[in-house]
């Protein structure tokens, strides 16, 4: 019997779940960093997903890939850049205070190795509150050297202010966070330039002016989607059903199917803000429709 179990007077502690909150990754000369912002536990994924399926179906079908059907859990992960030249960060996560378990972007990106001040573009993909809500950090802007960018189609509709109900509180997070960066903000739309090796592409629907970014370096290619597919299998399995997260439902579903075509037929990489953490993935064809392969060690090399 070896000293240290002899010495050993209590077991080991349970430490409960432990999620891999940093992974980059390389991209061609670029370097991508994915952050796990946080995540939150709830019911269902229906009725949120699914919206116009019977519990039933949407029951099936995340049966059929192995996962719970009471609760979900919903990962929020923003995407960094560095291109050699800018560092650039895709959605600013939920920001302190919405929810105990989200809103560590800002400190994760200090453990990544970066400093808030280092960021040199902030581009939103749309003016949802995971999306947007670490805009600001104690009432200041919190990457304060950065250019912010957002989509002029998404940032007029949220300025306009024609919401529907569930979207109230949506909006006036809009009016309080994000309408003071309008300014000094610089305004896309589809395939635009962000910075070279980053242009937008259109993903209207989910909210009515959200953004995707085709980003690549040395011919190749990533998407970095936004919540174009908010979950992995029944957004990716059954683009058409209907979702309650989705703002302007048939043009949601149009854009989804579209560029999970696309993504496919190009067998182009994916960074998707609401896949499981690292979140980085591609989409196979499979029967009538698709399903999400995770990414392994393919960017590592
Ligand atoms: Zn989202």
């Amino acid at each position: 019997m070896s000293q240290n179990s002899s010495t050993r007077d209590s077991p080991a502690p349970m430490l409960g779940v432990l999620r891999p909150q940093i992974y980059r990754f390389k991209l061609g000369r670029f370097e991508v960093t994915q952050i796990l912002d946080g995540f939150r536990v709830g019911p269902g994924p229906h009725p949120t997903f699914g919206q116009d399926q019977s519990a039933g179906n949407v029951h099936s079908l995340l049966q059929a890939n192995g996962l719970p059907t009471a609760n979900f859990e919903h990962h929020f992960v923003p995407t960094l850049v560095n291109t050699g030249k800018e560092l650039v960060l895709f959605d600013t996560g939920n920001g302190m205070g919405r929810m105990p378990s989200a809103g560590h972007l800002r400190d994760l990106i200090a453990i990544a190795g970066y400093t808030p001040q280092q960021v040199d573009v902030v581009v939103i993909t749309h003016a949802h509150p995971d999306h947007i809500g670490g805009l600001m950090h104690d009432g200041k802007p919190a990457y304060p050297n950065a250019r912010v960018v957002f989509g002029k189609v998404e940032f007029d509709f949220w300025k306009r202010g024609e919401v529907r109900d569930a979207r109230k509180q949506t909006l006036q997070q809009f009016q309080e966070i994000a309408l003071p960066f309008g300014e000094k903000a610089t305004f896309i739309k589809p395939e635009d330039d962000v910075v070279s090796g980053i242009h937008a592409v259109n993903a209207y629907g989910h909210s009515p002016g959200m953004l995707a970014f085709h980003v690549e370096s040395d011919n190749q290619p990533l998407l970095i989607w936004g919540d174009v597919a908010n979950h992995y299998v029944i957004s990716i399995q059954r683009p058409d059903w209907a979702t309650g997260f989705d703002d302007v439902k048939d043009m949601a579903i149009m854009s989804r199917k579209r560029i999970l075509d696309m993504v496919a037929t190009d067998k182009i990489a994916v960074a998707g803000f609401h896949m499981p953490f690292p979140s980085i993935g591609f989409v196979e064809r499979s029967g009538p429709s698709y399903r999400w392969v995770p990414a392994s060690y393919q960017f590592n090399l």
